[in-house]
């Protein structure tokens, strides 16, 4: 009784603003309708495997298990990929915010979004892993953002997390502007299992901020199941959604 009364005098001294456009809304780190309306929230038909919808157009014929032309012609390390948004133009800005500024009042709201978008992933998983930051950008950064994700996605799931299991073997050069190859090179033998028997047998969820090429995931997939991981599913914030035809 007390505190609510406390929250209603805070909220009619400080009323909660949307993060993004600072419109007033009704709880803290709740998004405003117009940017909400602006966000491309991802949902099934998708790919199976990694996560990428498929155009509605293609709806009608596209059943559950069906997989994407990329996805046939080279599966991926991990066995599925879900991100409940697209990271785009609408996504972008806030995104951004959370990585770069330490934005962290809609991280309630992002792990509910994340365990809508990966349920049945979640349903089978024992444990939750964040895909590490080397210790020297972590100081430059201060914190790890796939670490508050995933620590927020164990708060929304219940399942336990842990960050000491996977861990960077060196500080990676950026990835920004670099081919695809040139990324799954820079990204190879960046980690490293530091407790490899917290894994035999044991279905994991790794989480990153933003799904670009997977070379990330797949690099920290690959230790996973080297050192025993029975299944890696990814889940992310966001991910890259290229316009491909699914029967490409
Ligand atoms: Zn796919």
């Amino acid at each position: 009784m007390l505190m609510s009364a406390r929250a209603r005098l805070f909220d009619a001294l400080w009323p909660p603003a949307c993060p993004v456009s600072g419109v007033a809304v009704d709880r803290p780190g709740h998004i405003s309708a117009d940017i909400w309306l602006g966000l491309n929230f991802l949902d099934a038909p998708w790919c199976a495997l990694c996560g990428l919808p498929f155009p509605y157009t293609a709806g009608a014929g596209v059943g559950r298990g069906m997989v994407c032309g990329p996805c046939i012609a080279k599966p991926p390390r991990f066995d599925t990929a879900r991100a409940p948004i697209a990271y785009d133009d609408a996504s972008r800005f806030f995104i951004l915010g959370f990585k770069n500024g330490g934005r962290q009042d809609m991280l309630v709201q992002f792990s509910r979004w994340m365990a809508r978008a990966a349920a049945e992933e979640i349903a089978e998983a024992d444990l939750i892993i964040p895909v590490p930051l080397h210790w020297r950008r972590l100081i430059s950064r201060r914190y790890n953002q796939s670490a508050l994700l995933a620590r927020a996605l164990c708060r929304e799931t219940g399942l336990p997390f842990d960050a000491d299991i996977l861990a960077r073997r060196r500080a990676t050069p950026s990835q920004a502007g670099r081919s695809v190859k040139a990324r799954r090179r820079n990204m190879a033998a960046a980690f490293e299992i530091r407790s490899a028997s917290q894994l035999a047998g044991k279905v994991v969820v790794l989480v990153d901020d933003v799904y670009t090429t997977g070379a990330t995931v797949s690099a920290c997939t690959r230790m996973l199941k080297l050192s025993g991981a029975r299944r890696v599913h990814v889940v992310t914030l966001a991910r890259v959604v290229r316009t491909r035809d699914p029967t490409m």
